[in-house]
This record gives structure tokens, sequence and C-alpha cells, in this order.
């Protein structure tokens, strides 16, 4: 018996993820890998989550609301605070506009069963972070690859995508996942321009924007919306939802994220949430409350202190060592650099060589890509390795690309 033929038409569209198939392999310790794009531990705000669990556990009232279920919408001490901390004169954001998610995952999950059918054009980067391709593709769109450059996404590029009838677009617009890029605060001025144009919805997915290494970003695409409609319009007009988490400034284990969006919208994105798994774990959102209100400023202090160096080194070895037929972005923030070998060089091939002769591993960037190409890209993230470490892998990775890059001429 295959269960094969029994599969649904949406579970037949969704593929194994080459990252998580790849991450079974780094199990070797002995692995230097630049694969992760994940928080290092080591920075987790340990001693503040055991002094919140035990302030929670001591106090009968607390405790018992932490363990109960609870209001699908979220933990509205939570909910106010996201709705302040995101707040400008022109949105009025209040608590109504907040749903709190099993983090920006499901607010994915959750967006793409709210406006995604079958066949329908999506506009996504090309390349875009891999999670959200693969929650799309359970609603079997129609993907529309939006072309990039060091800056993000082309808006010539964007307007041609709304033209060919996408009614969605989903972006990373600060050091994306993967390609390292921000978008300028013009790009992102014409975007909400486009959008209104063409009557598109943009779905900002902010995971990385307080991880900025010297200046912060630009205005978010919401603000930038906020602006461009004026004071109290966006609830009724507004085209940005914006997605953010707790994933990379606390810990992902929490599973908070949250989706702002106009309440009309809201409302069933909480009917979509509730028949998916009722609500998120009170007792996780209490502790998310409670470390954002608290500690959140200065551990991102020290996240930005420790993950800048470690971009520096990564950034400083590539220049050093890498061929010169090697490009690569060089991140404001994040956790990524991409890198484009030359044509012809296939890194899914050189992660084979990688792995087995240099114990280094990245991730091949082809997966990154909705419909084909980036055969030679690559991403390297810094954000688990010391600069002494990175210094090591660039070297080795340089050598071996130069290596191979030779071969291929011979
Ligand atoms: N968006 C982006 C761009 C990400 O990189 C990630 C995590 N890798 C997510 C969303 C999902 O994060 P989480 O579900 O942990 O909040």
């Amino acid at each position: 018996m295959s269960w094969n033929t029994k599969f649904s038409e949406d579970a037949r569209a969704i593929e194994a993820s080459e990252i998580r198939e790849l991450l079974k392999l780094l199990a070797d310790p002995t692995v230097l890998s630049f694969a992760g794009g994940i928080p290092d531990p080591e920075l987790f705000p340990t001693a503040d989550v055991t002094r919140i669990r035990n302030d929670i556990e001591g106090n009968q009232q607390i405790s018992r609301e932490a363990m109960q279920y609870s209001a699908t919408e979220g933990y509205l001490p939570l909910r106010e605070w996201i709705a302040d901390r995101h707040n400008t004169d022109n949105l009025e954001l209040d608590f109504g506009n907040i749903l709190v998610t099993c983090g920006a995952q499901q607010s994915l999950t959750l967006l793409a069963a709210a406006l995604m059918d079958p066949d329908a054009p999506i506009a996504v980067a090309d390349p875009t972070y891999l999670g959200a391709l693969q929650v799309f593709m359970t609603r079997r769109p129609n993907f529309i690859p939006v072309a990039t450059d060091p800056d993000g996404v082309v808006t010539s590029e964007l307007e041609k995508a709304f033209q060919a009838g996408a009614k969605i677009f989903y972006t990373i617009p600060d050091f994306q996942n993967p390609g390292g890029m921000t978008l300028p605060l013009e790009r992102r001025q014409e975007i909400i321009e486009l959008a209104h144009k063409y009557d598109v919805a943009i779905i900002e997915d902010t995971a990385y924007r307080t991880l900025y290494y010297d200046a912060p970003p630009p205005a978010s695409l919401l603000e930038v919306e906020g602006e461009f409609l004026g004071k109290g319009k966006w609830q009724n007009e507004g085209l940005v939802i914006q997605i953010g988490t707790a994933s990379k400034t606390l810990v992902p284990a929490l599973r908070v994220g949250w989706t702002i969006a106009p309440k009309a919208l809201l409302d069933k994105l909480v009917i979509l949430k509730q028949a998916n798994d009722l609500q998120t774990s009170c007792m996780n959102q209490i502790l998310a409350y409670r470390l954002f209100s608290s500690i959140l400023d200065d551990h991102v202090l020290t996240l930005r202190q420790v993950y800048g160096e470690r971009k520096d080194a990564m950034v400083k070895a590539l220049r050093q060592y890498l061929p010169n037929n090697v490009s690569f972005t060089e991140p404001e923030g994040g956790m990524f650099v991409w890198l484009r070998l030359p044509e012809g060089l296939d890194a899914r091939k050189l992660l084979e060589v990688a792995l087995a002769e240099d114990k280094i591993a990245y991730v091949p960037g082809a997966a990154f890509h909705a419909k084909g190409g980036g055969d030679n890209t690559l991403r390297l993230s810094f954000s688990t390795c010391s600069p002494e470490d990175i210094d090591r892998g660039m070297k080795k990775l340089s050598d071996l690309i130069a290596r191979e890059a030779r071969r291929q001429v011979a």
C-alpha cells in the first residue's frame, strides 16, 4: 500500500525542506556549520527565563492563568505591548490589531490560508525565505519570483509582477533571509505606491529587524504605509500586514510570534487560528511578555554586539580569501551572507566536497528560489560561530571554491 496515492493535493504540493534534511547531516560535531541560521544558544537569556519562570510559579493566580486555556487572540498585556511597540501617530494601532501566533511561521500559515488560492499569482523575492515558500506551496499558488539586486527586490520588476496579476507580495525588507539585503527607504516608498496602484496586499516579515549592527534599518513598510495614507487611515485602507517573532531576540522555543493586521483581516485570522490550534501557550506568552518588557532592549544590545563582530569577521575573511570572481552581500544586520559563485559552479555539488573533505557546511542557494535557478549561489550564516572559526571556515571555503573553479577550467 502506498500512502502517496492517499495524500491530498495540498500534501502532495509540499516538499521536504532541503535545509531540514541538511541539518540532519550536521549532527557530526566535527563539522563547522555555517548552515543553520539559528540564534547562538550561548546567548540565550537563561538566567532571566529561570527568574521569570520562578516568579510565575510563585504566584498562584498568574500560574493558574498561565496553565489554563486562553483567548485565541493572545495574552492581552502581550498584545498591548506589541501594539505600543509598533505604533505610530498615523497607524493608530491597538491590541485589536494584534494576533499572537505560534511563531512567525504560523503567521505565514494563517495568512496563506486566509489570502491564497490555488493558481493565484503571488510575488516573492528571488531568493526568499524557504519556510515561507513551503507554507505558500501548500496553497498551490503560482509563484512570480521577482529579481533582486544587492538592495533587495528591484521595484521595476515588482511592478511587472503586479501587472501580471499578483495580489500578494511577501517580503523581508530588513537583512533578508537568505540574501542579507536591506531595502533602502526609496524602494520601500515605491513598493507602497505600487501596492496601492495595483491593490496588492503586502506581507512584511520583520523576523530580523531588530538585529541591526550599525544603524537601524529604514522605516518599515507598515510605517511607510501609515505615512503614505495619513493619520487614522490604515485601519480601513491599509494593505500591509506585518509579522514578527520572539525567536531571534529571545528564544525560539517560546514559539511566540505575531501578526499585525487591520481588524477586518485579523478577525478572519483569529477564526483560522482557532480551527488550527485554539491558542498559543499562555505560559509562553506570559514569559515572552515579561521578558520583552524587562530585558529585551538590553539583551538586543548584546546580540547586536556579538553578532556584529561575527558579521565583521565573515566579511573581512571573505574579502581577504575569496577569489575575485565570487561576489557576496555585506549585510547590515541579521545572520546571513549570500555568495554568488562563477556561473557553472554548482553549490550543491560543492557542498558534498565541503562536507567530506573540509568538514564545513552551508546551505546551497537553489532551495530559496521559488521557480528554480540560483545553482551557483549559497547562504552562509555567521550567528553561531566564533570570529576565529569564521576566519578558518572562510579560508577553507575560499580555497575549495578556487580549487573547484580551477578543476572546472582544466
Ligand atoms: N521568517 C523568517 C524570515 C525566518 O527566517 C524565520 C525563521 N527561520 C521565520 C519567519 C519563522 O520564525 P519563527 O516561527 O520561529 O517565529
